[in-house]
């Protein structure tokens, strides 16, 4: 393979899809010398066939509003990669919500659900409907209607969804309750992040940021280091850093900055339990506006509008909001401010060159496709309880995530061990990932 090659080729078939030819060119970037060493993956046209989708369903969505007004979205659902099992990954609600994400994000999880080493395969999906604004009513009306055309293409053996940004409970109540009504099945494996009681995992909720964290401290540890009285930058407020803060509190280190699309709550004195549950309070309200924090807690919160939290300075900085949403100027930033490590909690939180200036300061980078796996690994182990007819307590839940994550970070380290010692964790997370698909698609022939 010739990276180059190939890339020149996908930007003239895929002009102006910057997020998927951005996860490509990663993911190629790592694996490129250990693809050359296997001739059969050449023979087998292994990366070409990577690199395209399936299949992608797109579709009309429509739906009324509170006014009465018909409003009209596009819906999606990219089945990328089926080698390792039945396609599985999120949906995610966002006005900006376009091909080119879904495809990066769907790229993305083929080699992250790899590394869970479930069977699991890879898919996203999602729609630019905007749920900021809208009331309970209308985004059970928009699920339903999504749900109308999407039915047919999912279901446990065949393609699970699950949440992503500006999906999460409430919406997966919404989409499950449609399907089945659609579908006449009680199939509960056909989405996960479902609710505990109907088919939901414990801990699924945490399993996100709580396996994060998990991770965090494994990169720590490698540097003789403790998470215990270390600060933490984490970005957003929604689900991943809501689990994340839980998890860091509790295991003594101090959250001092959260945000908002509005701008920064710096919390000096570090972020408390009633904050943590205030966050739910937040992603519920759908105003999607971090200011609230410092107006409930105006003593412990200062919020400044326009501002990163990569403007605070920490110890650990983790980006647990959107794709692309820390620059090269803000790793510069964090770089000056003393940042010790980093690690992506969002899917492809950091910009290419962010992450190069973080590696060239000789600062460990945790990507994300490896630290934010927690998540769909519950949701792996949701569906197995769901095909048990079974719940497990959430003791067993948080063991096995925590054996998953220590796994993926050993397999890290073992494919990104560096001549001199250090660890390129996003070397590693590509390579672990990319070896155990593309084995499967040549056992499987040339599909
Ligand atoms: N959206 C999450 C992710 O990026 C979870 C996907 C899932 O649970 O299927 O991995």
């Amino acid at each position: 393979m010739n990276v180059q090659n190939i890339m020149t080729n996908l930007e003239a078939k895929h002009p102006g899809e910057s997020e998927y030819l951005q996860a490509v060119r990663e993911v190629l970037e790592s694996i490129e010398e250990v693809y050359n060493q296997h001739p059969e993956f050449e023979k087998a046209k292994i990366v070409e066939r990577l690199v395209e989708p399936d299949r992608i369903f797109k579709f009309r969505v429509v739906w009324v509003d509170d006014k009465g007004q018909v409003q009209v979205n596009l819906g999606y659902r990219v089945q990328y990669n089926a080698a390792l099992g039945a396609y599985k990954g999120g949906l995610r609600f966002h006005p900006k919500v376009n091909e080119s994400m879904l495809k990066f994000l769907g790229f993305e999880q083929i080699f992250k659900n790899s590394l869970t080493n479930l069977p699991l395969g890879g898919g996203k999906g999602g729609s630019d409907f905007d749920p900021v604004g809208k009331s309970d009513e209308e985004i059970m009306r928009f699920c339903q209607a999504f749900m109308y055309e999407l039915w047919r293409n999912i279901g446990a053996d065949q393609d699970s969804p699950a949440g992503d940004v500006g999906v999460g409970g409430r919406e997966i109540g919404y989409l499950y309750g449609a399907y089945k009504k659609i579908a006449r099945e009680h199939s509960t494996g056909a989405l996960t992040g479902k609710s505990y009681g109907w088919g939901g995992s414990l801990m699924r909720p945490e399993a996100t940021g709580f396996g994060a964290i998990y991770y965090v401290v494994r990169m720590l540890k490698e540097k003789g280091q403790d998470i215990a009285g270390k600060t933490i930058a984490l970005s957003g407020f929604g689900n991943v850093a809501w689990g994340a803060a839980t998890k860091a509190v509790e295991l003594g280190a101090k959250v001092v900055a959260i945000s908002g699309p509005d701008g920064v709550c710096e919390i000096p004195g570090g972020i408390t339990k009633e904050m943590i549950d205030y966050m739910l309070d937040m992603r519920a309200s759908n105003r999607n506006k971090v200011e609230d924090m410092a107006t409930k807690f105006p003593g412990q919160a200062k919020f400044t509008a326009g501002k990163k939290s990569w403007s605070v300075k920490c110890d650990i900085a983790c980006p647990s909001a959107f794709q692309n949403e820390l620059s090269e100027a803000d790793a510069k930033e964090l770089i000056a401010n003393g940042v010790q490590f980093v690690a992506e909690i969002s899917n492809m939180g950091c910009q290419a060159e962010a992450i190069h200036a973080i590696q060239a300061a000789g600062i460990p980078f945790g990507p994300g496709k490896a630290v934010n796996a927690g998540g769909v690994a519950t949701s792996g182990l949701e569906i197995a309880q769901n095909a048990q007819h079974y719940n497990w307590t959430a003791e067993e839940v948080d063991q096995k995530l925590h054996k998953i994550m220590n796994d993926i970070y050993d397999m890290c380290v073992q494919y990104g061990k560096q001549a001199d010692g250090s660890i390129n964790y996003v070397k590693g997370a590509n390579i672990a990932g990319f070896m155990r698909v593309a084995n499967a698609m040549l056992a499987q022939g040339i599909i």
